[in-house]
This record gives structure tokens, sequence and C-alpha cells, in this order.
């Protein structure tokens, strides 16, 4: 019988089952919602303007462009960094698919950069060694995509200074990181700022900071390219004066490139602006729970076993822990004894997940002869990396029962396989 079984014959509750994330949505964010739907517009009104102007001024942005998908976000981007048929990006081994899959859409071919293992962080070192296989490959590196893992800004600057050796534009991707800081020569700097990177990319997916069910932005920061962005999302339509070869009557509008319905709507948008006036409180929210888990951590003496993955001032969009290897531990019995910490956990109602499979294991993305003895620390990571639940909502007595089922659980994991008996 298990333990769970005997609590339920003895008349106790069952804890409720712990999601890894969760969206979070107050009566006002409803309220916001139900207000949009008595308005005027449901899809392009005046709020779509309204957010994307909210947004550029949080991450001190010039420009933003406010899209259906944060993995549309990607793909505009990519066109106007001027990826095309022939060429070519590069981002993080270990990231969400759709941070390569930006670049397929406009045409280029993708190759994969190896991160730091305790950060979760590309490497901008590694991006010059797979812009430097693309060139190999005949294939131009037009642009490279450095990942925000986790809710910690990239290494940007360096990023930008490899990129610009290719002549090749940034992209920050920054869905884990929307309200994150970072450094730079003494001065600080707002992720999606557009300070070290030509464009950046923000979901609003619910387990993201702030969510519009589905949607996206890209910040900019040419106005040049901002004009670009605006059509692409839109069919490649225009109605600007300026932009038009001719003028038949004030109906007129003119699609001037082949575009994409990539539109978010304003009762989106309504949610969006009213969540990023709580997008302090948030991150706060994280961080607090971040550092209970820490702590907890701490003091059940895990530390010897867990390893948390991060980098500076995250804004903590996951908390990933490590499996620590044991002496002469081989890769593939780190990855059991983790599937056993994810299963194990399941049972006890707590929900992990695995962030992420590195894109050079992906059947459609790894075609392009990017191995695994490419990635050494990828490939470590991957093996042993679980994301524990972390979603503001959570409460403080929901990470105690994390950290008592993983105190229940890892040293069990680790402690050394048992031997048969031998008769004797
Ligand atoms: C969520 C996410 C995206 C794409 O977001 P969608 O809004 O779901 O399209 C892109 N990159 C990373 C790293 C993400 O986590």
């Amino acid at each position: 019988m298990s333990a769970r079984e005997a609590d339920s014959i003895e008349g106790q509750r069952i804890p409720p089952t712990i999601p890894y994330a969760r969206q979070h949505i107050d009566e006002d964010d409803i309220a916001a919602v139900v207000s949009a739907l008595r308005g005027d517009w449901l899809t392009q009104g005046p709020t779509v303007a309204r957010f994307e102007e909210a947004l550029a001024e949080r991450c001190s942005a010039p420009y933003c462009v406010a899209v259906s998908s944060g993995t549309a976000a990607l793909h505009l981007a990519c066109i106007a960094a001027g990826v095309s048929e022939g060429g070519a990006g590069i981002t993080a081994d270990i990231t969400f698919v759709a941070s390569a899959n930006g670049v397929r859409y406009a045409g280029g071919d993708v190759a994969f950069a190896d991160i730091d293992a305790s950060t979760g962080l590309v490497r901008a070192d590694s991006m010059v060694r797979a812009a430097e296989r693309l060139l190999e490959r005949e294939r131009r590196p037009q642009v490279f995509i450095p990942v925000d893992f986790s809710g910690s800004v990239a290494d940007l600057p360096a990023v930008r200074a490899a990129a610009s050796r290719y002549g090749a534009s940034v992209i920050e991707d920054a869905a884990h990181a929307l309200g994150a800081t970072y450094e730079s020569e003494g001065q600080t700097y707002s992720s999606g700022s557009c300070a070290h990177s030509d464009f950046a990319i923000l979901s609003f997916h619910p387990v993201k900071h702030i969510t519009t069910l589905e949607g996206g932005a890209v910040l900019a920061r040419d106005e040049g390219a901002y004009r670009e962005l605006l059509e692409l999302r839109s069919h490649g339509v225009t109605r600007d004066p300026r932009r038009l070869a001719r003028y038949d009557g004030p109906w007129y509008y003119e699609q001037r490139r082949l575009g994409f319905h990539y539109r978010i709507s304003d009762v989106q948008c309504a949610l969006g602006l009213n969540q990023l006036t709580k997008l302090d409180r948030l991150i706060a929210r994280r961080r607090a729970l971040a550092e209970h888990y820490d702590e907890a951590l701490r003091a059940r003496g895990l530390m010897a076993w867990l390893d948390p993955i991060r980098g500076s001032r995250s804004v903590h969009h996951l908390y990933v822990l490590s499996l620590r290897s044991l002496p002469g531990e081989p890769l593939a019995a780190i990855a059991a004894r983790r599937l056993r910490l994810y299963n194990q956990l399941r049972e006890r109602g707590i929900l992990t997940q695995v962030h992420y499979i590195p894109l050079h294991r992906q059947p459609d993305l790894a075609s392009s002869g990017e191995t695994e003895q490419l990635f050494p620390d990828a490939t470590r990571y991957y093996a042993g990396c679980l994301s524990i639940p972390l979603f503001p909502s959570m409460s403080d007595s929901d990470v105690v029962r994390v950290v008592d089922a993983l105190s229940e659980i890892v040293p069990s994991l680790s402690a050394p396989v048992e031997r048969p008996h031998l008769r004797g």
C-alpha cells in the first residue's frame, strides 16, 4: 500500500497536485477582459498600441510590435533581421524549439551553441564556433539568438561582439526574462531594451511572467525595422501614405510584400496591460519563492545532491535543479536517477518538467550535422536537470511540501544500488 492510499483510508485529505507552472489571474484581470469585451473593439482597437507603448517603456526599448505569439515574434524578427534562403541563424542548444524555428520559417538553416551548465545560458564562444561550422557548410550566419534562460539575461554584450564579426544581427529571446536587468560596463540595462541587440522577443504564454493567453511581442531598436514589422504582422499590407505606390482614395491600402496574419487582439492586450501593472509584484513573489527554496534545500542538506541552476539577477521564470553526479557516474545513470525523481515526485502530486531537450536531439533540427559531441555541457545538463514548481500563486507551504518530498526521495536515489546477496 502506498503512503497516499494509507492517507485516504485514514480519511485524510490528499493534497492537491502542484503543477510546475501556472498563470496568475486576479479578479481585476477578469474585469479588464470583461470591460474590453463590452467595448467597441475586440481585435484591432487602440489597446494594442497602448500595450505596445507600455511594453516598450517597461523594457526601455525604442519600439514594440505586439503579435499573436512568441513564435510569431521570432519569425518576424528573423525576417526583419534579414534571414533568407541560403542564410542561417544560431541559437542555444538548450531552449524551446521556437527559438530555432523562426530562422527556419524565414528560410534559414540553424546551428546550435553549447551552454554554461551552471547557469543554463548560451556561451558566446560556442556561438562563434557554430558560425564557423555554418560557413563550412556555405551558409552565412545572419542572426545570433541568445536565450535568457530561466530568467537571467544571456551575456548580450559578448554575443553582440561575436555576431558583429560576421555582420550578423542579434535577436534576444527574452521569453523567460520580462522585467530582468543586466549590467555592462557599470551600467544597468533591461532585458528587451535592444541596448545590445537589434531585436528582442517576448512571449505571453500562460506560464510566462505575464499572459495574454497566447501572445508575444518584438522589441526593436530601428524605426525602419519597426515599420517593416508592423506590415509583416498584418498581411504585408500598409496604409501609410509615405509607403504607398499610388493612392485611389481613403479606403486604399497596398500589399507591399507577402506578410502574415500574426495580429494580437484588443481583448488580449487589455489583459496584458493589466497584468503588466503587477509585473514587479509577480517577480518579487517569484524571487521570494526561489529564496525560500534555496534556504529549505540548504537547511535539509540537499545542496549536496542538487545544484540549482541560475545566472545573475534572475526574475525566476523557472527553478531548475541539476542532479550532482556521483563519483564516476555515467550520464545514463544520472538520467535514470532524474527519471525516478520525476516519477516519484509525480506520485506525490508534484509535477515537474525538463527544460529543455537539447535542440540537437530533435530529428527535424539535427539534420545539419549538429552532433552530440559538439555540446558536452548541454548534454551533461540535460541528463540531470529538472524544473520544480514555481509560480506566483504557490504558497510557502507548497514549497515546504516540494522540499519535504525531495528530501524523502533524493538521498535514496543516490544510495548505491543494492547488490543481490550471494549465498554462502
Ligand atoms: C515560450 C517561449 C517561446 C515562444 O513562445 P510562444 O508564445 O509559446 O510562441 C520562445 N522561446 C522561449 C525560450 C520560450 O520559453
